[in-house]
């Protein structure tokens, strides 16, 4: 065993503060890892409140991470100390069914996620990236383009992989209009995103005062949902609209704004249920439907595609001690558009 520093909840709703555990020896097949950044993903805040029922305590977050390697294990073929990488939202997957070749290993039970889970075969739990170091399987592990930047790329690995997997599944691209629901740390990722793959891009954000920046991130236009107006205007454009939103809403109101056949995808991941006329559906022959992060293989093409175009997040960078208020702000909607925690303050 290891000794790493981090920071953890112990109990739901507790505030985060400095936490030593142990982190299993590497095998070898496994990577060490310096963790240089991670970002804050609105899921820490699910998951710290326990707001889905799933964590287990106490819980380090963290699952948009960048760092470098310090070391491999001797089976490892595709890492060597010094190398720039990434870890997203889990460590390890279902190796004994054929999840691997249809590259959606995501939804597969078997899956370990980054913290909250356990080590394979054992008690231990996985603790996630806001921490000095990990220990991860070379499967699992991600290469970061060098064109990007450890700081601002982080959120990649999370915000950029999920807004990524529906882009591409659901064929976004020229000709298509695409609608982004909430401009926050998934919705400003999914922008630029989309723009890059060649759409038409609507953000539907609950005000007018991130237009300027939603504009500059490749929006065509860009609506406030507060206004009354945009639901008229709007009805019947898009053939898809990603909701990002993490709070319960109207789903009906929005699934009115897709073209006949056109679908919505539910990212955003709220802690109530929500209810649902059938007739915002079957008028227009309309998809509801979700989307969970992405495969390995997806991340890293995500990764390459962010390296080829120079995507990355827009970020706030903080100290590890910062963490409780920037969940605050979060909370309040009030982040430009992501917070990325520099370990080196741990
Ligand atoms: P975030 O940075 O807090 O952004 C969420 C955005 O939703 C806010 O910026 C805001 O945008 C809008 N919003 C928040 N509360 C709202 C409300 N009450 N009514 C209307 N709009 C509201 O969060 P995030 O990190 O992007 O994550 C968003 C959600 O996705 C979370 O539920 C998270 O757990 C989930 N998630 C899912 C996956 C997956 O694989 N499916 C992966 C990661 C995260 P505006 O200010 O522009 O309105
Ligand atoms: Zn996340």
């Amino acid at each position: 065993m290891a000794i790493a520093k981090g920071y953890a909840a112990a109990t739901a709703s507790a505030p985060l503060t400095p936490f030593t555990f142990d982190r299993r020896e590497p095998n070898d097949d496994d990577v060490v890892i310096a963790i240089k950044h991670c970002g804050v993903c609105h899921s820490d805040l699910h998951m710290v409140d326990n707001g889905w029922g799933q964590s287990v305590y106490p819980i380090v977050p963290g699952h948009e991470i960048t760092g470098v390697v310090t070391a491999v294990g001797s089976k490892v073929s595709r890492f060597k100390e010094g190398d720039r990488v990434g870890v997203g939202c889990f460590v390890d997957s279902c190796t004994t069914c054929a999840a691997r070749d249809l590259d959606r290993e995501q939804y597969m039970p078997g899956l370990i996620l980054t913290y909250s889970g356990f080590e394979p075969g054992s008690d231990l739990p996985t603790y996630g990236g806001y921490s000095d170091h990990m220990v991860v399987k070379e499967g699992y592990v991600l290469s970061i383009p060098d064109s990007l930047p450890l700081d601002a790329a982080a959120p990649l690995l999370c915000a950029g992989i999920t807004l990524y997997s529906p882009l591409r599944h659901w064929n976004a691209g020229p000709g298509k209009t695409v609608a982004i629901l909430g401009l926050g740390g998934l919705g400003h990722m999914g922008v630029k995103l989309a723009h890059a793959l060649g759409a038409e891009v609507t953000v539907l954000s609950q005000t007018l005062s991130k237009q300027e920046d939603g504009l500059k991130m490749g929006a065509d236009h860009y609506y406030a949902t507060s206004d009354p107006k945009t639901f008229e205007t709007l009805a019947g454009t898009f053939d898809l609209l990603i909701c990002t939103v993490s709070a319960a809403l109207d789903w009906g109101a929005y699934l009115n704004l897709l073209k006949v056949d056109g679908t919505m995808v539910l990212v955003g991941a709220p802690e109530e249920p929500a209810t649902l006329n059938a007739f915002a559906l079957i008028p227009g022959r309309r998809t509801l439907a979700g989307s969970m992060i992405g495969s390995i293989k997806e991340t890293q093409e995500m990764l390459d595609f962010c390296g080829e175009h120079g995507i990355v997040a827009d970020i706030e960078t903080i100290a590890i001690d910062q963490i409780n208020e920037a969940y605050a702000r979060m909370q309040k909607s009030d982040v430009r558009y992501r917070f990325v925690i520099d370990m080196s303050t741990l």
